[in-house]
């Protein structure tokens, strides 16, 4: 702290630890503002088939913008929010817009009809939890099948076997369940088959590495062998280039996702893109 002259704390505190507490309360209040004047944006990302080349899903992540029109990722408040309990609050908005969304999409006709959004364990743990995702989609007059939750794989570790029965229900009626950055979470095999999940979604640190690391080719390896044996869905997520998506679609990856292909992006851009995009693939 001594050696920081921009610093007027007191020099018994931590300036780090203070500053980081500061940051927390800072955006906690700010988050409570954001909740209420609508701060938020959804954005998506496709998610395409490695066998065809169509899109076949997209992911919703949330954006906050602030009154100034700048953009906070989500890295910078998501773990605040869930610290607080607020992400409760932001995944209702997410879940609401990302199924309005899917609605206006198939009064359009257009040629996506499957929606990802993210969960956390307090979602999950909220008491009405499996009522407040039927009823969005019964809102917007959604099939089951129209709709995905991701969750990580530490969630789906951690949360207990009340939480999972819910997970079963949602899966029961025909609802998509992912696990998000798979391969990082240590979970046992034996956990895996007792999870009521469609897809595993191969985390981009595997990704980022797997055309020049033998190490995390071969964790990609086993993943996309775990899923056949669970007749699983591959996605695999951060993908930058050719090379990796050579790679990935040679394992036998089902769908890709990365900024090789799309980056997140408004509704209406989401659209245009998808639009070119489709017509490139079926020429
Ligand atoms: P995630 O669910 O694993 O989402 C994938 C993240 O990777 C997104 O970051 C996406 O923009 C980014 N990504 C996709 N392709 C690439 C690529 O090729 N290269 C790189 N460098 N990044 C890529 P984003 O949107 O910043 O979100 C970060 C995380 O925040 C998400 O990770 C998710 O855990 C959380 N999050 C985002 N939206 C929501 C939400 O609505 N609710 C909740 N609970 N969490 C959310
Ligand atoms: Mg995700
Ligand atoms: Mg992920
Ligand atoms: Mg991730």
């Amino acid at each position: 702290a001594l050696s920081n002259a921009r610093s007027t704390a007191p020099v018994f505190y931590s300036s780090d630890v203070q500053h980081e507490a500061l940051r927390f309360i800072r955006t906690q209040t700010r988050l409570y503002e954001a909740l209420e004047k609508r701060q938020f944006e959804l954005w998506y990302q496709p998610q395409l088939s490695f066998a065809t080349g169509q899109v076949v899903g997209v992911e919703a992540l949330v954006r906050w913008r602030l009154p100034g029109g700048q953009l906070v990722p989500p890295i910078e408040f998501i773990p605040v929010a869930e610290a607080t309990g607020q992400i409760v609050d932001i995944d209702r908005w997410v879940l609401d817009t990302a199924c309005a969304t899917m609605r206006g999409w198939q009064e359009r006709k257009f040629a996506v009809s499957r929606i990802s959004v993210n969960v956390t364990v307090a979602d999950v743990e909220t008491p009405d939890f499996v009522e407040l995702v039927q009823n969005a989609l019964s809102k917007h007059g959604l099939l089951p099948s129209n709709l995905e939750l991701e969750l990580t794989e530490s969630a789906l570790l951690e949360t207990g076997p009340a939480n999972l029965d819910k997970l079963h229900q949602l899966r029961t009626c025909g609802i998509r369940i992912a696990v998000d950055d798979f391969g990082t979470g240590y979970s046992s095999l034996g956990y895996l088959h007792k999870l009521p999940v469609t897809t595993l979604k191969i985390d981009k640190t595997f990704v980022d590495h797997v055309v020049r690391s033998p190490t995390d080719a071969a964790i990609a390896e086993t993943i996309i062998w775990l899923a056949r044996k669970f007749k699983l869905e591959t996605v695999a997520e951060g993908v930058e280039n050719q090379a990796q998506a050579d790679v990935l679609k040679a394992r036998g990856v089902d769908i890709a996702q990365g900024f090789f292909y799309a980056r997140p992006m408004p509704e209406r851009e989401l659209r245009e893109w998808v639009e070119v995009h489709q017509n490139k693939v079926s020429d």
